[in-house]
C-alpha cells in the first residue's frame, strides 16, 4: 500500500514514521509512505500557499492552485483509490472506514492548516473527508498520522500475528476483553482463575462474555448494529 501525505509541515511525521509499526511496515516493504510539502507546489516567489479569505473573516486559507498541482503531479504517476481531506466537519474515523481504506492500493491524505482549504478543493479534488473527533486541531498532520496508523496496522502482514488485529476492539462489533500477563499475582491482585487453567473452550467463553459485558457497559451503541466493525462487512 502507498500513502501520500500532503502537508505544510511534513517534518511533523518524522517520529511517527521512524518508530513502531509504521516503521516496521515500511521496512517489510508493505508500505510506502511519502510526504509532500505543499510549499514545493507554490507558484509565487515567496513560496506561500495561503491567502486572505474572500468576504473577510479571521485566518488564512490554503489556496486551490498548489493543492491541485500537487495532487495532479501524483495522479500523473499512478491511480489513487481515495483523496482524503482531514477536516473536523467530516464523519469521525471508525474501524469500518479504517478496514475499507486498508484494502486500497494508493491513497492521498491532504492536511489542512490555518482556517482550512479553499472549498473548491473539497468540491472537486477530494473523494472522502475524515475527522478524528469533535475538536479542532491546528492542522491535519496529527489527524493524517492517526488515519495512517489505524490503516497501516490492518494491512496484511504488517502485524506479526495477523489475528491480533482481528481480535481488537470493534473488529467483531465488540470491545476487546481485558488482558493480563505475568505475574499471576501482584500485591494480592490476581489474574482471573479461568485464564490460568488448561480449558481453551472455557477461556474463549470467558473472553466473549467479558467482551460483551464491556461493550454493554461502555459502548452499548455498538451492539445495535450487528455489522458494526465486522471485517467481513467491508
Ligand atoms: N476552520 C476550520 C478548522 C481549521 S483547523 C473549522 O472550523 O472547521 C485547520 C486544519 O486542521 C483543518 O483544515 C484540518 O485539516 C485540520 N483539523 C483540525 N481539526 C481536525 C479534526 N478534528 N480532524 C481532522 N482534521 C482536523
Amino acid at each position: 500500500m502507498r500513502i501520500d501525505i500532503i502537508s505544510l509541515f511534513p517534518e511533523m511525521f518524522a517520529g511517527f514514521l521512524a518508530s513502531s509499526i509504521p516503521a516496521r511496515a515500511v521496512k517489510k516493504g508493505l508500505l510506502e509512505l511519502e510526504l509532500h510539502n505543499l510549499r514545493d507546489y507554490s507558484t509565487n516567489r515567496h513560496k506561500s500557499v495561503d491567502d486572505y479569505p474572500y468576504g473577510g473573516g479571521a485566518g488564512m486559507v490554503i489556496g486551490i492552485e498548489p493543492v491541485d498541482k500537487c495532487i495532479s503531479a501524483l495522479k500523473a504517476q499512478r491511480d489513487y483509490d481515495e483523496v482524503i481531506f482531514t477536516t473536523p466537519d467530516a464523519p469521525v474515523l471508525d474501524q469500518p472506514v479504517a478496514n475499507r481504506l486498508s484494502l486500497c492500493r494508493n491513497i492521498i491524505v491532504l492536511c489542512g492548516h490555518y482556517k482550512g482549504v479553499d472549498e473548491r478543493v473539497r468540491e472537486h479534488l477530494v473523494t472522502r473527508e475524515i475527522s478524528i473527533g469533535d475538536y479542532v486541531l491546528s492542522g491535519g498532520e496529527l489527524a493524517a498520522a492517526v488515519i495512517a496508523d489505524a490503516v497501516i496496522r490492518l494491512v496484511p502482514g504488517v502485524l506479526n500475528d495477523e489475528t491480533s488485529a482481528l481480535s481488537d476492539s470493534f473488529q467483531d462489533g465488540l470491545l476487546s476483553p481485558p488482558v493480563y500477563t505475568r505475574p499471576e499475582e501482584y500485591k494480592g491482585w490476581r489474574v482471573p482463575e479461568v485464564l490460568m487453567g488448561g480449558n481453551d473452550r472455557l477461556k474463549a467463553e470467558w473472553r466473549h462474555e467479558k467482551a460483551l459485558e464491556r461493550t454493554k457497559e461502555r459502548k452499548p451503541y455498538l451492539l445495535n448494529n450487528q455489522d458494526h466493525g465486522s471485517i467481513q462487512s467491508v
